[in-house]
């Protein structure tokens, strides 16, 4: 089987005090028995993450298929500059908000721009003009941002709350799909 995420990402490429702001959120998914307050090896990278817990029954839209007997079923706290892209689920179109023209089938060297924190933008090739990354529209959706919150293998989370993450980060943010 392979392995996928929902990443919570705010729509925001440097986000103020993030590490105050994820551990704040760490401790308000731990209150709500979401996920425990123990770093394990129970995410699929090289960092940890936090392994999720009974209360997760509650946020998630299919309960009966949450990952408690896999190894990889945890929260990962991302909290350095990253693409969270949809891996395999790839891209079908990406749109500048200038031109209107879909990009996604340029070279990418686009995007390191943004990805080697030169600035905040991505600069289309068709018509050259530099615009906030944010501005573009991904199909289906990515996040850019120096936050992030993977879920892995969780399946769909109910929309009540998405909506109080977003509240609880105070910005909108990009659920981006991913498939390893
Ligand atoms: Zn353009």
């Amino acid at each position: 089987m392979s392995d996928s995420s929902i990443s919570i990402v705010p729509k925001l490429s440097v986000y103020p005090e993030r590490e105050i702001k994820a551990k704040a959120i760490l401790e308000w998914l731990v209150s709500l028995d979401i996920v425990s307050p123990f770093l394990t090896d129970c995410v699929l990278s090289s960092s940890h993450g936090y392994a999720i817990a009974e209360g997760a029954k509650n946020i998630s839209e299919e309960p009966e298929l949450l990952p408690y007997s896999l190894m990889n079923n945890g929260l990962e706290i991302i909290t350095e500059r990253r693409i969270f892209h949809t891996g395999q689920n790839g891209i079908d179109s990406l749109v500048c908000p200038v031109c209107s023209q879909d990009i996604s089938n340029k070279d990418w060297e686009f995007l390191s721009e943004w990805d080697d924190n030169r600035s905040n933008n991505l600069t289309c090739p068709l018509c050259n003009v530099p615009t906030e990354i944010h501005q573009f529209k991904f199909t289906p959706e990515w996040g850019f941002s120096d936050l992030g919150f993977a879920f892995w293998n969780w399946g769909s989370l109910k929309d009540s709350f998405i909506e109080d993450f977003r509240k609880i980060l105070g910005c909108d943010i990009s659920l981006v799909y991913t498939r390893i």
